[in-house]
């Protein structure tokens, strides 16, 4: 077996300052609003802004159902209670997103060329994506309140114009994003963003290699681990810093999780058996859990953040029980503090983990 894990996947939450959340975060705060008014309530006009009313509604709510989760409302994290407060009374998914939980698959235009028969490519395509869709589905056996979009770009102005027409979300560096990743060299590229990954594969080969169909699948997991991290931990607007590792946690564990998962399932390998297949940086000795774990690291030190996150997986799921990585992301959407979020859901503290990571990997 030989394979090697490349750095061409990227989430962008860490340069997720977009420049206008207010469009994308309205539905999902009128679908708190339509739930709290729909369960008794009021929280008033359904209106998409969080008010006094709605947020009083929110902790009447709680006092009478229990708590859902420990942070304020806000725009940023009304998809988790809107998705936290159906699941606690069944009946108001109702109020979920159009097309909550499924998956939609669009193509950009170069993947109909009138000169070629690209129909059988497309049908590939949209089996492995599916495939891939589903398994993650029934491994994590997570409902998302809101629906995935997948856009399948050939070139890069197939990028640019799906993006513009499919995005949700616009951070400010989408044009810088959408090149280094939908480039016209790259074979297979990617990014996701809330609610919409754009995968990059090339239209004009019909025949793909093992390899590349392996860097195809890796991919697409890889992204789909995102979009669930997006809608369970709910924080995606962040600015600053110091909130940015406190509510999202540290950039190796979201890029660790995305990509042990996606390797995993590209070749069927548990974390800890892929370690040496890695692709280290040069041979310098292994960067410290600490040195990459904020946004600035994310964009700064890539490759590390990916060698670090993956070494992590490897003493992190020893049981390899990769719902785990999808639960932490739900009990920070809970607590919106990655602390608590990893005691719990790891059974340890994160000074205990750090500990063993360094005494391995020192
Ligand atoms: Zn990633």
């Amino acid at each position: 077996m030989r394979f090697q894990f490349v750095c061409f996947i990227y989430i962008f939450i860490a340069s997720l300052i977009p420049f206008s959340a207010h469009a994308f975060t309205k539905d999902a705060v009128k679908c708190v609003q339509n739930q709290l008014n729909d369960t008794g309530f009021e929280a008033g006009s359904v209106d998409g802004l969080v008010g006094g009313k709605t947020r009083r509604a929110l902790d009447k709510f709680q006092a009478e159902y229990g708590e859902l989760s420990k942070r304020r409302l806000s725009r940023n994290n009304a998809l988790v209670y809107c998705r936290l407060i159906a699941l606690r009374l069944v009946h108001l998914k109702k109020h979920w997103l159009p097309s909550a939980g499924h998956l939609t698959i669009v193509f950009g235009d170069s993947f109909f060329d009138p000169e070629k028969d690209q129909m059988l490519m497309r049908v590939k395509i949209r089996l492995l994506i599916l495939e891939i869709y589903n398994k993650i589905k029934s491994d994590f056996a997570m409902e998302l309140a809101a629906p995935i979009k997948i856009v399948v770009a050939g070139s890069h102005s197939d990028a640019t114009k799906m993006y513009n027409e499919h995005t949700v979300y616009r951070p400010r560096n989408h044009r810088s994003v959408i090149k280094r990743h939908c480039s016209e060299k790259a074979k297979v590229g990617a990014f996701a963003l809330p609610r919409l990954i754009v995968l990059c594969f090339h239209s004009d080969e019909t025949d793909i290699s093992n390899k590349e169909q392996s860097r195809r699948r890796e991919a697409i997991a890889h992204e789909i681990v995102h979009a669930y991290q997006y809608q369970l931990s709910g924080t995606i607007t962040t600015s600053s810093q110091s909130t940015f590792l406190k509510s999202v946690g540290p950039s190796w564990l979201i890029e660790g999780s995305a990509q042990a998962y996606g390797v995993h399932l590209a070749y069927r390998v548990s974390p800890a058996a892929a370690v040496p297949f890695l692709k280290k940086a040069a041979d310098k000795p292994v960067p410290a859990l600490s040195s990459v774990d904020s946004r600035a690291d994310l964009e700064a030190r890539l490759s590390d953040t990916y060698f670090v996150g993956h070494l992590a997986m490897s003493v992190l799921l020893p049981d390899n029980d990769f719902r785990k990585l999808i639960l932490f992301y739900e009990e920070l959407g809970r607590t919106g503090s990655w602390k608590p979020a990893f005691e719990t859901t790891f059974g340890q503290s994160y000074e205990e983990f750090r500990e063993k990571f360094r005494a391995k990997y020192r």
